[in-house]
């Protein structure tokens, strides 16, 4: 019954006529080309800037567990949740080919960013670039999947309350996105469903095997203790898993962000459905802009370094605004509040609708516009 009516509803959808966007050549032409030229020297800077970060975390771990005990590990942890989704992104720009023009420094460099973090390089390329090829599309977009209304009333009540539970945010990256694969594939076990030819499996075999080696260099150098390693390598670990789930998910979620099934998605169109969100504190500069320049990232992800990000989002609001009012324009906004906006709406955008034909919204969004139509 339930179905039927589903069903009945869709026939009754609206089609609306698809927008005439500008073509992704006309976005190019709106941003500086400098904006396009990657510089090794610069992109090699920024990966040592974040090692030696990353160093100078440790070198300070115990002065500030002796003085400020577990509430200073707990800021401690914060800090390393930032700071490791510096180098995060590092290795991100390497597998975009972002960071320089030779593909095999790229690789290098990813596997030195991205296998302390305990991320297979090769693998989260792979699935990213999924992202990225197919953002807003209902079916294809890949790392944070889309949930219909169907898919959501499938899920078991455990399911659903892991998803709004808020420490959930600390396990879904590691392990449960990359080591268990879902919902896209183990990106440590070569024989996964990600990946499509032995070249892959090959590659993911390496990725994971590096990752493996600075696990265990980790659990050595803190004196074969469990403890230990699960107390200064894991659980850091896992507030940068942490700061990427949840940047990501709010880079492409809000109330009014629209979804498209296949014959309505489109490149451009999806690609607007990205907002720019301001973290403040200083945070958008320790992490390559990628929080404030995502909508210039996603447009081209494979041209513009994050050091060119911010000068390219300046071309984007131009060539955007004439859609200002329509559901296509630049979208940004301030979250200094990020972690509380995380977790809200984490739980308050919990599955998409139809709004028109071909086009999905998130059903509190839906809703809303209906009732403000009615108060009219
Ligand atoms: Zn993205
Ligand atoms: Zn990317």
């Amino acid at each position: 019954m339930a179905v039927a009516t589903q069903l009945n509803h869709k026939k009754e959808l609206r089609s609306v006529p698809p927008p005439k966007l500008p073509s992704i050549v006309d976005i190019k032409n709106a941003i500086p080309a400098h904006c396009f030229t990657k510089d090794t020297f610069t992109s090699v800077r920024y990966l040592i800037q974040d090692l030696l970060l990353m160093a100078a975390l440790y070198l300070i771990l115990s002065p500030v567990e002796r003085y400020f005990g577990w509430v200073g590990l707990f800021a401690w942890y914060w800090a390393y949740g930032f700071v490791g989704f510096a180098l995060f992104l590092i290795g991100h720009d390497t597998g975009h080919g972002s960071f320089s023009d030779y593909e095999w420094l790229n690789d290098i460099c990813g596997h030195i960013a991205h296998a302390p973090l305990l991320v297979p390089y090769w693998p989260w390329q792979k699935s990213h670039r999924q992202h990225h090829q197919f953002t807003a599309h209902l079916e294809k977009d890949r790392g944070h999947a889309w949930i219909t209304e169907k898919k959501y009333n499938s899920r078991s009540w455990l399911k659903r309350s892991f998803a709004a539970f808020p420490l959930s945010g600390w396990l879904i990256f590691t392990p449960l996105y990359t080591v268990f694969g879902w919902p896209d594939g183990s990106h440590y076990w070569p024989f996964s469903r990600l990946f499509d030819n032995n070249i892959e499996r090959l590659k993911c075999a390496f990725s994971a095997t590096c990752c493996l080696i600075c696990g265990y260099t980790a659990y050595a150098l803190l004196g074969y203790s469990v403890y230990n390693w699960f107390k200064y390598y894991y659980i850091p670990l896992s507030f940068q898993g942490f700061v990427l789930y949840m940047v990501t998910y709010l880079q492409h979620r809000d109330v009014d962000i629209e979804v498209y099934e296949p014959e309505e998605w489109q490149f451009v169109r999806g690609q607007t459905q990205t907002i720019d969100r301001k973290y403040g504190f200083g945070l958008d500069t320790l992490m390559h802009h990628v929080t404030d320049g995502h909508v210039a990232h996603h447009f081209f992800f494979t041209k513009i370094p994050h050091y060119h990000l911010m000068d390219a989002t300046e071309g984007i609001k131009k060539v955007l605004k004439p859609y200002e009012n329509t559901p296509y324009g630049y979208k940004s906004d301030s979250n200094y509040d990020f972690f509380f906006k995380f977790l809200h709406y984490r739980t308050k955008l919990d599955y998409l609708i139809n709004k028109s034909k071909g086009v999905l919204q998130h059903r509190v969004g839906v809703e809303g516009e209906r009732a403000a139509r009615k108060n009219h």
